[in-house]
C-alpha cells in the first residue's frame, strides 16, 4: 500500500511504531522488543508485541499483526489515508496538500475545522474580555481571591465571558453562518423568538481540549449566584462529553512518567493540582467517569488515584467510579480529604488551605480502594445481622470486580475481620464471591493451526529480512520450486514474487495478501529469536527442501508403481524412482 517515494512511504520510513502504539498501548521493554495488553483483544497477560527493528507489530492471541499504518487503521478504525495522516501528525512529519475526499467527507472536515476555528476564536475573545475590560477585572478579583493569578490566568486560558449576551455573536457571526453557530454550542437560539444569543454570559470560562490540545468546548463558571453553578458546551460535532478528559493534554507526559494519574472532578481541582507542581492530574468534569474516557486514560496508564469532592454526590460518583475502573482492570486508590476546619475539603479548597506538600503527603498515602470502601462500610450500622448483610452487599460486587484470585481472597478474608462478620451465611457470601469473577470476560484466542518446519521458517525469515541475498534466494527457490507441496507454499510463493518484483519488499504487505493461518505463521516466523543468516546456510537449507521435496516425489512415485500394471508406464516410474534414490544417495 505505500509505494516507494509516495508520502505513505515517506511516513513509514520515518515513523516509530513503538512511540505510535505507546499512545494506545502501555508497552514494556521486553530484550529487543516490546509487549503489552492486546487492544484488540481480551487479556490478562500481554501476548502483544512490538518490534521496533522491523517496525511491525503481532498478537500472538488474537494473530492481528502489521505495520504502524495497519495498527493506527485497526485502533482508530479508519482507512488507509487517514491511517497515514494521523501516523505523520503523530511523528510530527508535514503533510502534503489534502487527499480528494468524497464531498460528504469534506463537508464533515470542513465542519469540524471550522468548529475548531470558532473555538479558537472564542478563547482568544474570552481571553482579551479577562484582561481588557472593567467586567474582567471583577472577574481577576474572584479569581484571585481563590489564589489564582494572572499567570495562572494565562497557564490555563481562563477567560470571561460578558454579561451583555451577544458580544461573541456579534463577532463570530461576521464569518460563519447562522446553521454553525449553533451547532458550535457557543451560540444559543431562543425558543420561542428565534433570536440568537450568547450561551455562556457573566460567566468565568475554562477551555476544554481534546487530548490532542485542540480546544473543542468551554466549562463555565458563574461569576455571582445565578444558576447554574457550572454550565458546560452541549455535546457538537466536535465534543462529547465522556470521551474528553480535562487536562489531559498537559497531563500526557507526566502520566507515562509516573504511571498513575489523579483523577478530580472539575477544572477548578486539575487547575489547583497542577499549580501544586503535580502535573499527573485529570479531571472528568462530570459526576462520574465515562467508559470511553478510561480507554482514553488507558493509553496513558492503567492506575488512578481517585480524589473526588467528600460530598454524597462525590461519594457515589467514588464508588461508580472505581466499578468502572476495575472492570478495565485499573488499579485504583482512594484520596478521601480530611475536612479543612469544619468544611470538607474538596482538592482546591485544601491545597489553598493546607498547602501542595500536605496534599502529596496525603497522595501517597492514599489507600486501595478495598480499605476505602471498608471504611464506608463501617459506619453502616454493623450491630445487628441486617444492618450487617447489607454492609457485605455493598462489597461484594466491587471484590467479584478484582482480577486477581488471590487477592480477591485476602480482601474477603480482609472484609470479614473488619467487619467482624462470623455468621456462617456473611462469610459463605465473601467465599463465594472471592472465587468467581463475574463480568469476566473471557476470549478463547484461536490457535495457530498450520506448522512450519525449522528450515521453513528459516528460508522465510530470510526472504523477509536478508538484504544481502534473499534476491538470489528467492531465485534459486523459483528455479527448482523446491517449496511446492509443502503446508508453507503460499507464503513461499509471495515472498518470492515479491522478492522478484523491483520493489523493496515489505513483509506486512506481503503478509496483508495471505490467508489468515499463512499470515500468522508469517508474524510468527518474523517474531523469532533467530541468529544472524548467512549465504551458506542459505544454500543448506534450500538443499534440506530439495531433499524433502525428492522423499515426497519418491513417495508419490512409490505408490503409483504399486497401483500400476506391467506395461511402457511402469518403466517410466522406475526409472523415475531410480533417478530420484540417485539423487537422495548424493548427498
Ligand atoms: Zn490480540
Amino acid at each position: 500500500m505505500a509505494e516507494a517515494g509516495s508520502f505513505a512511504d515517506r511516513v513509514k520510513q520515518q515513523a516509530d511504531i513503538v512511540r505510535v502504539v505507546g499512545e494506545y498501548v502501555r508497552l514494556k521493554k521486553t530484550g529487543k522488543d516490546f509487549s503489552g495488553l492486546c487492544p484488540f483483544h481480551q487479556e490478562k497477560t500481554p501476548s502483544f508485541t512490538v518490534s521496533p527493528v522491523k517496525q511491525i507489530f503481532y498478537c500472538f492471541g488474537c494473530g492481528k499483526g502489521g505495520d504502524v499504518f495497519n495498527f493506527v487503521m485497526e485502533v482508530e478504525k479508519s482507512p488507509f489515508p487517514e491511517a497515514v495522516r494521523t501516523v505523520a501528525e503523530k511523528c510530527g512529519i508535514a503533510i502534503p496538500r489534502p487527499r480528494e475526499r468524497s464531498p460528504e467527507e469534506r463537508q464533515e472536515t470542513q465542519q469540524r475545522a471550522a468548529l475548531l476555528e470558532m473555538h479558537r476564536e472564542a478563547q482568544s475573545f474570552f481571553a482579551k474580555q479577562m484582561f481588557g475590560t472593567a467586567e474582567g477585572k471583577v472577574a481577576r478579583a474572584y479569581l484571585e481571591d481563590r489564589e489564582i493569578d494572572n499567570k495562572t490566568i494565562e497557564r490555563f486560558g481562563i477567560g470571561y465571558a460578558p454579561s451583555d449576551g451577544d458580544a461573541l455573536l456579534r463577532l463570530l457571526k461576521q464569518k460563519y453562518p447562522e446553521k454553525l453557530l449553533t451547532e458550535s454550542g457557543l451560540i444559543s437560539r431562543g425558543e420561542d423568538s428565534g433570536r440568537f444569543f450568547d450561551r455562556f454570559r457573566r460567566r468565568i470560562t475554562f477551555p476544554i481540549a481534546n487530548d490532542s490540545g485542540k480546544i473543542v468546548a468551554f466549562g463555565c463558571r458563574a461569576l455571582g449566584d445565578e444558576q447554574p453553578k457550572y454550565l458546560n458546551s452541549p455535546e457538537t460535532p466536535i465534543y462529547s462529553k465522556s470521551n474528553v478528559l480535562y487536562h489531559l493534554d498537559r497531563a500526557k507526559e507526566a502520566l507515562r512518567r509516573s504511571d498513575f494519574a489523579i483523577l478530580v472532578e472539575g477544572y477548578m481541582d486539575a487547575i489547583a493540582v497542577a499549580r501544586a507542581g503535580i502535573s499527573n492530574v485529570v479531571a472528568s468534569c462530570g459526576t462520574s467517569l465515562a467508559e470511553p474516557q478510561i480507554k482514553l486514560l488507558s493509553r496513558f496508564t492503567k492506575r488512578v488515584i481517585i480524589n473526588y469532592d467528600p460530598d454524597t454526590a462525590g461519594q457515589a460518583a467514588t464508588e461508580r467510579s472505581v466499578a468502572l475502573l476495575l472492570e478495565q482492570d485499573f488499579e485504583v486508590r482512594v484520596l478521601a480529604l480530611p475536612p479543612v476546619g469544619d468544611k470538607k475539603a474538596d482538592p482546591d479548597l485544601f491545597i489553598r488551605e493546607r498547602g501542595a506538600e500536605e496534599y502529596t503527603r496525603l497522595l501517597k498515602e492514599a489507600p486501595p480502594y478495598v480499605d476505602y470502601l471498608i471504611g464506608r462500610a463501617r459506619k453502616m450500622d454493623l450491630t445487628t445481622g441486617e444492618g450487617k448483610r447489607r454492609a457485605v452487599n455493598f462489597l461484594l460486587p466491587y471484590v467479584q470486580k478484582i482480577p486477581n484470585a488471590i487477592l480477591r481472597s485476602e480482601w474477603a478474608t480482609r472484609i470479614a475481620q473488619q467487619l467482624r462478620l462470623d455468621e456462617p451465611v456473611l462469610r459463605a457470601a465473601l467465599t463465594k464471591a472471592a472465587k468467581e469473577r463475574r463480568s469476566e470476560v473471557k476470549v478463547q484466542p484461536e490457535l495457530v493451526g498450520r506448522s512450519a518446519k525449522p528450515v521453513e521458517r528459516r528460508l522465510i525469515r530470510m526472504l523477509a529480512e536478508a538484504d544481502q541475498f534473499r534476491r538470489e534466494i528467492a531465485q534459486l527457490l523459483q528455479s527448482e520450486k523446491a517449496y511446492q507441496g509443502l503446508e508453507t507454499e503460499h507464503i513461499f510463493s509471495a515472498l518470492i514474487a515479491a522478492n522478484l518484483a523491483d520493489t523493496p519488499v515489505q513483509a506486512t504487505e506481503v503478509a496483508a495478501h495471505l490467508e489468515e493461518q499463512d499470515r500468522r505463521v508469517l508474524f510468527e516466523v518474523l517474531f523469532e529469536e533467530a541468529a544472524e543468516p548467512s549465504w551458506e546456510e542459505a544454500q543448506s537449507c534450500v538443499e534440506a527442501l530439495r531433499q524433502r521435496q525428492a522423499e515426497r516425489e519418491l513417495a508419490d512415485v512409490q505408490r503409483s508403481i504399486e497401483a500400476s500394471g506391467p506395461g511402457p508406464e511402469l518403466r517410466v516410474l522406475l526409472e523415475r524412482k531410480q533417478g530420484l534414490m540417485r539423487r537422495l544417495a548424493a548427498r
